[in-house]
Formats: structure tokens, C-alpha cells, sequence
């Protein structure tokens, strides 16, 4: 079975199963190491190892995947057009609007999928029946329950980013101790997780995980009744109006997921992990802070000079002592 590979919550699964593909979510390497190619393009050195990634990904040692990006950042936006001018006709690049409030939005997305289903269908996919699109978008919902709880086996479906099905492990099986933060930011990579362990060692716990391909990212649980009406409607319902990304103009959504994640978890610190210039991020740091309404951490990734892990450890130890020190602070009896 071929192989669709892409990296953006946006690309639904399902839309490709239901054309008899296999889809993946692309991981690719660490993206440090594409920092110097990225610094010259004036790219964000994840954007770059996507890139290299699915550059890879149509070659024979890929096998011969097909791949989808999105427009949703202007750096992706850039680099899927590069890849489009050098003739890479096994790439789709699908325009996803930063703008959802209105119908037209919407319709635009939904003509989108349409246009990538005939895509599919011109590189050998099967056209897709309601029926096929109903069972894959049923089957998915029921891994994305498990997804959000952790409880996701290891043989996670290949859809599923594997770094935040990981951590999401990691999230439901630690104990209640330690100073509580949420994570909310660029997509992890797999060297990514020796920030949850630096967080673990300072005697801190990860109580959820917003960053991009984790739980916050996933579509709304598709609703049975209209899906058995019309599975492809509701598909795009569950997808463009749900799910609250970074790039989403106005950015209520984002903001109304954060201030439902600390209600309910009531974490005593936020980490921003944000890809170095990555300019989306950036730029929701002031709103996050507000809306938090704790200390925001804003964390480079990808700080490829010596020491950068280093530097990020000590950064999470000092916001820690600071949170305990003000604890103890407002724990001291009035003066008198
Ligand atoms: S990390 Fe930011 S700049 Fe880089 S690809 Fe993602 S959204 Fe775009």
C-alpha cells in the first residue's frame, strides 16, 4: 500500500485511508542539523528537516511516498513552493485559510481535500465511497480517545506522531508529585523529550501536552449522526473548525483551549517550546501569557550551540526555584 507522508494536524488521515493509502506522520531528523541550510534560506530549522524529509521521502529509499505540506506557516509555505518549482510532482501542497469564522473559509478547505483526493486518485489511489470514509473516520476516533488518554499502544497507527504519543505515555503514567507545567508549542521531536526529562529531574511533571501533533491538535470526536449523514461534512467540521492552531486568525480558538487546560490541570508554569525563529510562536507568546496567567517559559529548540541543552535545564531548574521560592513567600506568617 502507498504511503502519504506529511506533518500538520490539518492533512486528515482519513481523507487518505479512505483512497486505499497508508498515512504517516513524518518525523523528521534533528532538526539542529539542519540549521546552518535553514540560517541561509531564513527558515526555522524545523521547516528545513520537514523539507530535506519529504524531499527524501519520493526516492526509492523512501519508498516512493507521496507527500502533502500545508500553507499554514509562511515557511512551510515557502519551502513546499521551492519544492513545487524544482517539479516534485509527488508533493501536494494544500492551502489550509488562517481565517475559519466564515463559510467561505470552510468551503475553501473542503474544496481543498477535494482537490487532493483527485490528486491521489491521478497517482493510482482508489476513489473513496462514504462507507470507507465512515469506518476509517471510526476507527480513528477510538485511537485518538486512547491518543489523548495515553493509553495508546506502542504499535500507535502511523498517522499518529510518534514523539507525543510518547510523551502522552509518559504524561498518564507519572505520579501527582512535583511543581505541575504544560507544554504548548512547535511540533516535537524525538531528542525533544530530554525536555520532559530535564522537567522530571528538577522535580517538576508534564500535565499536558499542547504542542503541535500532540493531543491539542487532534480533530473534535467526530459526532455518529452526522456522520452517518454526510462523513465528508463532518470531517470537515471536525477539522477546520476545531482544531486551535498557532496560525488561526482571530486566535480565540488557541486562546480558549489554553484557558481550558490550565481550568482544568492547573499547572503552576507554562514552557513555550518554540522552534528557534519560528515567528508564530513568537508572536502568541504575549497572548499565552495573558491567558495563562502564570510564568511562560519561552524555550529555543534547536539551539545548536554548545551547551544549548544545558542551557535549557538550567532555565527550567531557575523558573522552578522561582516557583517555589514565592510559594514559600506567600506560605510565611503576616508580619505581627
Ligand atoms: S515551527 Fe513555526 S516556523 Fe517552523 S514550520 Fe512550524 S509553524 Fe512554521
Amino acid at each position: 500500500m502507498k504511503t502519504v507522508v506529511y506533518c500538520n494536524p490539518f492533512v486528515p488521515a482519513e481523507w487518505i485511508e479512505a483512497h486505499g493509502l497508508r498515512a504517516e506522520w513524518i518525523v523528521p531528523e534533528h532538526a539542529a542539523k539542519h540549521a546552518e541550510p535553514a540560517a541561509v534560506r531564513g527558515m526555522c530549522p524545523y521547516a528545513q528537516a520537514v523539507l530535506d524529509a519529504v524531499a527524501d521521502s519520493g526516492s526509492p529509499a523512501g519508498g516512493h511516498a507521496l507527500a502533502v505540506l500545508t500553507t499554514a506557516c509562511d515557511q512551510m509555505r515557502h519551502g513546499a513552493g521551492m519544492l513545487a518549482d524544482a517539479g516534485r510532482e509527488d508533493i501536494f501542497v494544500l492551502n489550509v485559510p488562517s481565517t475559519w469564522q466564515s463559510p467561505g473559509s470552510r468551503d475553501y478547505y473542503a474544496a481543498e481535500l477535494t482537490r487532493l483526493g483527485r490528486w491521489l486518485i491521478a497517482r493510482g489511489a482508489t476513489a473513496p465511497s462514504a462507507e470507507r470514509l465512515a469506518r476509517a473516520m471510526r476507527d480513528n476516533d477510538a485511537a485518538r480517545d486512547r491518543f489523548r488518554k495515553g493509553t495508546i499502544p506502542t504499535d500507535a497507527p502511523s498517522w499518529c506522531n510518534p514523539v507525543a504519543v510518547e510523551l502522552a505515555r509518559r504524561i498518564a503514567t507519572t505520579d501527582g508529585g512535583g511543581i505541575a507545567v504544560g507544554l504548548i508549542g512547535s511540533p516535537l521531536l524525538p531528542h525533544d523529550l530530554a525536555i520532559a526529562r530535564a522537567v522530571v529531574e528538577a522535580g517538576g511533571r508534564i500535565v499536558f501536552d499542547g504542542t503541535c501533533g500532540g493531543p491539542r491538535t487532534l480533530p473534535e470526536p467526530f459526532e455518529p449522526s452526522a456522520m452517518a449523514a454526510n462523513p465528508f461534512d463532518e470531517l470537515v467540521r471536525a477539522y477546520f473548525d476545531a482544531i486551535p492552531a498557532v496560525f488561526r486568525r482571530p486566535a480565540a480558538q488557541l486562546d480558549a483551549w489554553v484557558a481550558r487546560a490550565m481550568e482544568q490541570y492547573r499547572p503552576a508554569a507554562l514552557l513555550c517550546l518554540r522552534r528557534v525563529w519560528c515567528d508564530l510562536w513568537h508572536a502568541a507568546l504575549p497572548r499565552l501569557r495573558e491567558t495563562a496567567g502564570v510564568p511562560v517559559l519561552d524555550l529555543d529548540l534547536d539551539d545548536e550551540q554548545e551547551g544549548g541543552q544545558q542551557r535549557v535545564t538550567s532555565r527550567i531548574e531557575a523558573l522552578f526555584e522561582s516557583i517555589r521560592d514565592r510559594a514559600a513567600t506567600h506560605a510565611l506568617p503576616p508580619d505581627g
